[in-house]
């Protein structure tokens, strides 16, 4: 299940202000960004599919060793950034590609500013920040750059501000790599395409779309091609360097490829609305895709019963997909049969390789709505056993503080929700929370030592 998670708009500010002064501005602006819509979105099949994409490239870069974060951006333009251990990448930028090997493209490419120490500046001060912050930061460069270009109101207006008075060096210190790096890049890209066996047409086709897509005025600008000057000469270079590969006219794998369909089905129908994901359904028609797609849409917009029988013929397609027991298991919750969605969500647990955080919590959600204080046992197991793979889920501390409350556990409802305002980066809160806490723990127990730890966390002050 796509998921919004609350914004963390102080934090967010706090960050922006401390980036540069050219983003003073934008504080306002992206504070108002963030009130207006969530901006990340959570799901474990595409994070799953989007770190698959990642991971060849980052090793035949020399970098990442143990895995990098997906954030999902939820936003219908093109960008995409790794600050290092985090990959942020906008769902526009996944809608837009139309096979695995476009995005695998522009990730190489990115591999390539990482690994060529491009911005390295920002990017430090953007790996110790928390999630949330990076995405008002990096929405909020958008906004700036774009007021600069299109002479447009509102958002971007108050970015052109900044612009104007800042000159290049608020735009420098924003994001924008010079032209020799973006040459570099592009070669590194090559190099890790080639290293994996993959083809670089996909890199070039994006590429070339922006370029083309430069003359026009009036549409949307897309932060990535402000960010990555793209002249035609260097499309020009690229396009050699793509035609001299032995991959050039390598193909994604199917399997990949129909992960990537069902993912962009998935975006369509959850963020697009029912006409986008039909028509995106009609071209994709007669695809297990299609098929996925009609069963999410039956499920969010028509009947239950409808969408369990299209999601049981799903299963049957593909026994050892996680992801339709877990939409089986959406199903389920939402029919008020929490026991039956509970066994579903337990087998996407099982079957899920990449081992998600996500797909425990609903477990654990669907444990808690059961009620016995057996099943709140099991869904504090569950929900801690989600949280411990995945420690930025401030949803998931909600729960598990709710999951103590009702059985009573007041002490770990207190430190459940200091840990949630911890990994939000909101510390004066946790530490209220672990503070009260302590008061009814025994001084010494491993739950008391860890509220401690948060109550005596000094944040590094800069970020
Ligand atoms: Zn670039």
């Amino acid at each position: 299940m796509l998921s919004r998670p609350r914004p963390m708009i102080t934090e967010a500010a706090r960050v922006f202000a401390t980036l540069s002064l050219g983003f003073a501005v934008a504080v306002a602006s992206s504070v108002t960004a963030f009130a207006q819509g969530v901006p990340v979105i959570r799901d474990a099949e595409i994070e799953a599919l989007v770190r698959d994409y990642a991971r060849p490239i980052f090793r035949a870069a020399g970098l990442a060793n143990d895995g990098i974060d997906i954030v999902l951006v939820n936003d219908s333009s093109f960008n995409a950034f790794v600050t290092g251990r985090r990959m942020f990448i906008n769902t526009g930028a996944l809608m837009m590609a139309e096979t695995p090997n476009e995005i695998i493209g522009v990730i190489a490419h990115e591999a390539g500013h990482l690994a060529g120490g491009h911005q390295q500046k920002l990017r430090d001060q953007l790996e110790r920040a928390k999630t949330m912050a990076v995405i008002a930061t990096l929405l909020g460069a958008g906004a700036i750059v774009a007021g600069a270009t299109t002479n447009s109101r509102g958002l971007a207006g108050a970015g052109m501000g900044v612009a104007a008075g800042g000159g290049e060096m608020a735009q420098r210190s924003i994001l924008a790599y010079r032209r020799t790096e973006e040459i570099t890049a592009d070669r590194s890209a090559i190099t890790y395409l080639n290293a994996t066996g993959q083809s670089g047409m996909g890199m070039l086709k994006t590429f070339a779309r922006f370029q083309t897509a430069l003359s026009l005025s009036g549409a949307q600008i897309d932060p990535y091609r402000i960010s990555h000057p793209m002249p035609q000469e260097r499309i020009a270079n690229l396009q050699v360097l793509v035609k001299q590969s032995p991959n050039v006219d390598k193909l994604d794998p199917p399997a990949l490829q129909q992960r990537h369909d069902m993912m962009r089905v998935k975006i369509a129908v959850y963020m697009g609305g029912q006409a986008a994901a039909a028509r995106l359904m009609q071209k994709m028609r007669g695809s297990l895709a299609a098929q996925y797609g009609d069963a999410q849409s039956t499920y969010l917009y028509g009947n239950l019963p409808a969408a369990l029988v299209k999601t049981n013929a799903l299963i049957k397609a593909q026994p050892k997909n996680a992801y339709f027991q877990e939409l089986r298991g959406d199903i389920l919750m939402k029919a008020n049969k929490p026991g039956e969605a509970a066994d579903a969500y337990a087998k996407a647990v099982s079957l899920d390789p990449a081992r998600s955080g996500l797909l425990p919590v609903s477990l654990g959600q669907a444990l808690m709505a059961v009620g016995t204080p057996d099943s709140l046992k099991k869904a504090i197991i569950q929900i801690n056993n989600g949280l411990g793979r995945d420690k930025e889920n401030s949803e998931g501390y909600r729960y598990l503080a709710q999951a103590y409350g009702e059985l009573g556990d007041i002490p770990g409802a207190e430190l459940a929700t200091a840990e949630g305002h911890f990994y939000s980066g909101n510390y004066k809160d946790a530490k209220i929370f672990a503070m009260r806490a302590q008061q009814r723990m025994k001084r010494g127990e491993p739950r008391w030592i860890r509220a401690q730890d948060i109550i005596n966390y000094k944040s590094s002050g800069k970020i």
